[in-house]
C-alpha cells in the first residue's frame, strides 16, 4: 500500500515517527517502543535514517520491515542523499524492495561541514526523481512551515519545494512547529504556488527541557510566548513539564484538525506513553 492511498479517505491521517536505537544500544530496544505504539494503530510509522548514515550500519530498513511484518502497520523509510552515492542508493532501494517497503521519505540530509558531501545528489528533489525512475516506490518529501534554515526566504523555499513535488514527491511531512499560524501561512502559500499534494503537519510534544534546547538549535522552530512561559514555569518539575508539553501538543492538534489539515505526523521520540496520551485525546476527532 502507498501512503498517498491513505489520503483518499475522508478523514485526518495520524502517523508516527520513530528513530532507530543509537549505535551503543541494541536494536531490541526499539521493539518495546513499537509494542506500545502499534497498540495505538497509527496510519503509518516512518523510521528515520541516521544523519550522514551509511548503508551498512543503517537499521532503518530492518525496523521499517518489522513494523509491517510483526505489527501489521504500514511503514515508510527515511533516506538521505548527500552522503550517499548513486551506487549506495541503488543498494538501499534493492534492500527496501526485498523487505516489501514501498514508501520512502526522500531527504537531502543535514550537511556537516567537517565531512565532505558526496557528489551524486545535491538536493532532495534529485533523490526523489532518482527513486521514481528506479522502481515502484511512493516518495514523500520534507517541508518547512517557517522555511528551511538555509533558504533566503519562505517564498524561495516554497519555490524549491515545488521542484521537489514536480520531481515526483506525492506527499509532504512538515518540520515541527509550535505556532499553528506559521503552518497555516505556509499552507496557503504552498497551495497558491500550485503544490497540491497532501501535507501532514509535524507535531512534537516537548516533554523535557533538554529536548526543547536540542530541537530548537537543530530545526530553528520559533517559540511562542505561551510556550516559553509554560517551559519556564515547569522547568524544575519534570512530571508537570511532561503533562504541560502533552497538553500543548493536543491543543495544537485539535486546532489543526478543526482547520481541516490533511494529516498529523507525530514525532513520538520513541515514547509510547506520550503518544498514547495524545492518541486518547484526539482519536475521536480524526
Ligand atoms: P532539500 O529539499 O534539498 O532542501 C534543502 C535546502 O536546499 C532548502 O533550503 C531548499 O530551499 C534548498 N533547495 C532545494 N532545492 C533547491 C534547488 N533546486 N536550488 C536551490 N536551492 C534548493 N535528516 C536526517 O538526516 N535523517 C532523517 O531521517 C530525517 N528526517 C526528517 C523528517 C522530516 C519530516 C523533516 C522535516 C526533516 C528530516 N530530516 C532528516 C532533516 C533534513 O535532512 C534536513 O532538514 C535537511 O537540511 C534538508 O533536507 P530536505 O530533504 O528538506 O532538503
Amino acid at each position: 500500500m502507498y501512503i498517498s492511498d491513505l489520503f483518499k479517505k475522508d478523514r485526518t491521517i495520524f502517523s508516527f515517527e520513530v528513530f532507530p536505537p543509537k549505535k551503543t544500544s541494541s536494536i531490541e530496544t526499539i521493539y518495546e517502543t513499537l509494542e506500545g505504539l502499534s497498540d495505538l494503530k497509527p496510519d503509518f510509522i516512518s523510521v528515520t535514517y541516521g544523519a550522514g548514515g551509511n548503508r551498512s550500519d543503517s537499521k532503518t530498513c530492518q525496523i521499517a520491515s518489522d513494523i509491517q511484518e510483526k505489527y501489521g502497520i504500514l511503514s515508510a523509510a527515511h533516506l538521505t542523499c548527500v552522503y550517499n552515492t548513486k551506487e549506495d542508493i541503488d543498494f538501499i532501494l534493492k534492500e527496501l524492495k526485498t523487505h516489501g517497503i514501498h514508501n520512502i521519505l526522500a531527504l537531502r540530509g543535514d550537511i556537516n561541514p567537517e565531512f565532505p558531501v558526496k557528489k551524486d545528489f545535491k538536493y532532495a528533489s534529485e533523490l526523489v526523481s532518482y527513486i521514481k525512475s528506479h522502481g515502484d516506490f511512493h516518495v514523500s518529501g520534507a517541508c518547512y512551515p517557517e522555511g528551511h534554515g538555509e533558504a533566503e526566504s519562505l517564498i524561495d523555499d516554497i519555490k524549491n519545494l515545488r521542484k521537489k513535488v514536480e520531481a515526483g514527491a506525492e506527499h509532504l511531512m512538515s518540520q515541527l512547529f509550535f505556532d499553528n499560524s506559521h503552518f497555516y501561512d505556509f499552507l496557503e502559500k504552498a497551495r497558491i504556488a500550485g503544490i497540491e499534494v497532501p501535507i501532514e503537519a509535524g507535531i512534537m510534544p516537548v516533554v523535557n527541557k533538554s529536548q526543547i534546547e536540542r530541537m530548537v538549535s537543530m530545526c530553528g522552530a520559533s517559540l511562542p510566548v505561551k510556550f516559553s512561559k509554560m517551559m519556564q514555569k515547569y522547568e524544575h518539575q519534570p512530571e508537570a513539564l511532561r503533562d504541560a508539553g502533552i497538553a500543548y501538543a493536543i491543543d495544537q492538534i485539535v486546532d489543526l484538525i478543526s482547520n481541516g489539515v490533511d494529516g498529523i505526523h507525530l514525532y513520538t521520540m520513541n515514547n509510547p506513553y506520550v503518544a498514547g496520551k495524545i492518541n486518547d485525546a484526539v482519536r475521536s476527532l480524526l
